[in-house]
């Protein structure tokens, strides 16, 4: 028995048995102790191992394969015996080449460019060809100019295809995919938003689908380059990307489970994901988060006795491309889905914490708010928010309706870093990150620990609700997850 084992094992002897402790206060020597083991905990140094060690993570790419098998052994070395990986399917795999391209004429020069995510290698060689601007992708607007459109190089003016919203876009963005590759367009590019010609990785499909045609992101600047070039005549533009492609392919969720030491059949969920883009190595997108769960299981085996309730550590693929594997979690767990009694997300990266989004739910913000008062306020995780939306593996059980909360930090600076190159280990502050985690152990604890549920579950209608306040019942409907 090494020192800080006997320790905690003294510590553990003198505190009072909890019973049926329900008052924070009452919680608080317990979870003290767990937010102890996670600021005195290796965060930074996991984290390291994850993104510098195996780097970025790319739904089903090799690095992913290892980081699943990584997360395993680690769970495994806390202690945690129930530990396995569970397979979803995603249409294709997608592992980024090379890509460049250039403006040809009237000026010669090189343009900043990325393949999209799931977009097919061009001809060897690349394509070269003149490029025609297209702002407004309905149906009728595509067939019209169907014959302009033969041989060209499509530049997306995506100012003006988004400003009815991503939700509406999305629909008619990809069915254009498929009309323009069958219109026999050479590729499309489509601007960045970014000054400084800084590039974003992202996809132009939901769902990990491969793009019918090369797609490619230009620069903001060298897009605006050619917009204006565009005005005073001609521009010919040369393209050549180079990605490996593979058809449908398993990809893992890595789920752990600590036994609830009373009422082992009732659940609770912390998650997070585990894939990430790949310009950077995903450090707070989201190996911050994926840290989080593993910390989290970690400082829990050390407190030496289970809450109540199970608690399920889930580190998932696929978010990136449409959050698959907390979607296929919940479809192949439907039947136990009613003893979920919470799930815990966090993906916002690792700044300056706040509290606890509660997904649009006032019974949840209402029963949250003892919780918020008497155990995380003097962690600076007090606050609780009424924002909901779908961008994060809280989502899919959200549309179960059960109760959610997703990790509120300030994301003020985490755009600088969001899909990018610069998204690395440099950028985390590790004293955000743990204070991050431990108000998630902390919650995590209070809600498996208390005797009675959080919040009940809602019903569809009731989803239904939330969903449409936010506006985000007919995106949902449309990718397959909702229906009204
Ligand atoms: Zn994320």
């Amino acid at each position: 028995m090494n020192l800080r084992r006997a320790i905690v094992l003294a510590v553990w002897w003198t505190i009072p048995v909890l019973g049926w402790a329900q008052q924070p206060s009452e919680m608080k020597p317990v979870t003290d102790r767990l937010a102890a083991s996670i600021y005195n905990g290796p965060s930074m140094t996991t984290l390291g191992d994850l993104a510098d060690g195996i780097g970025g993570r790319l739904t089903g790419s090799p690095a992913y394969v290892r980081s699943t098998e990584w997360a395993a052994a680690k769970f495994r070395s806390y202690g945690i015996e129930n530990v396995r990986l569970e397979p979803f399917t995603i249409p294709a795999g997608w592992q980024r080449g090379t890509a460049s391209g250039a403006m040809l004429a009237p000026l010669s020069r090189p343009l900043y460019v990325a393949s999209l995510g799931w977009a097919p290698s061009t001809p060897p060689g690349g394509v070269r060809g003149p490029v025609v601007i297209v702002a407004d992708l309905s149906r009728d607007a595509l067939k019209s100019r169907e014959a302009e459109l033969h041989g060209k190089i499509v530049f997306l003016d995506t100012s003006k295809i988004f400003a009815e919203g991503y939700g509406k876009a999305l629909p008619k963005l990809e069915a254009a995919w498929v009309a323009f590759q069958k219109g026999g367009v050479l590729a499309a590019i489509m601007s960045d938003r970014e000054k400084s010609n800084v590039l974003n990785a992202h996809d132009g499909v939901w769902g990990a689908k491969l793009l019918p045609l090369p797609v490619a992101e230009v620069g903001m600047e060298d897009a605006k380059l050619i917009q204006r070039e565009l005005e005073r005549g001609p521009v010919t533009v040369q393209l050549t990307i180079e990605n490996k492609t593979t058809g449908a392919t398993t990809v893992n969720n890595v789920v752990a489970e600590i036994r609830g030491s009373e009422r082992p059949d009732e659940w609770i969920l912390i998650g997070a994901h585990l894939d990430s883009w790949d310009f950077g190595t995903g450090a707070q997108d989201n190996g911050t988060g994926a840290i989080s769960v593993l910390e989290i299981g970690r400082a829990l085996m050390a407190l030496g006795k289970a809450p109540r309730r199970s608690v399920r550590l889930a580190l998932w693929g696929g978010e990136e491309q449409g959050l698959l594997g907390s979607y296929a979690y919940t479809q192949a767990h439907q039947s136990e889905l009613n003893d979920c009694i919470a799930v815990l997300n966090t993906d916002n990266g690792a700044g300056h914490p706040k509290g606890w989004k509660v997904e649009g739910r006032e019974d949840l913000r209402k029963a949250m708010q003892p919780w918020s008062d008497g155990l995380l306020k003097d962690m600076n995780g007090g606050e609780l928010s009424m924002n909901t939306t779908y961008d994060t593996d809280h989502g899919p059980f959200v549309l179960q309706g059960i109760p959610a909360l997703d990790l509120w930090v300030d994301v003020s600076h985490y755009m600088e870093i969001h899909h990018k190159s610069s998204d690395t280990l440099d950028k985390v502050d590790g004293l955000d990150f743990k204070a991050g985690e431990a108000i998630v152990a902390v919650t995590a604890y209070a809600i498996a620990q208390s005797e009675t549920p959080i919040a009940p579950h809602i019903d569809h209608l009731a989803v239904g609700e939330i969903l449409r306040n936010a506006k985000l019942d007919e995106m949902l409907e449309y990718v397959g997850v909702w229906k009204r």
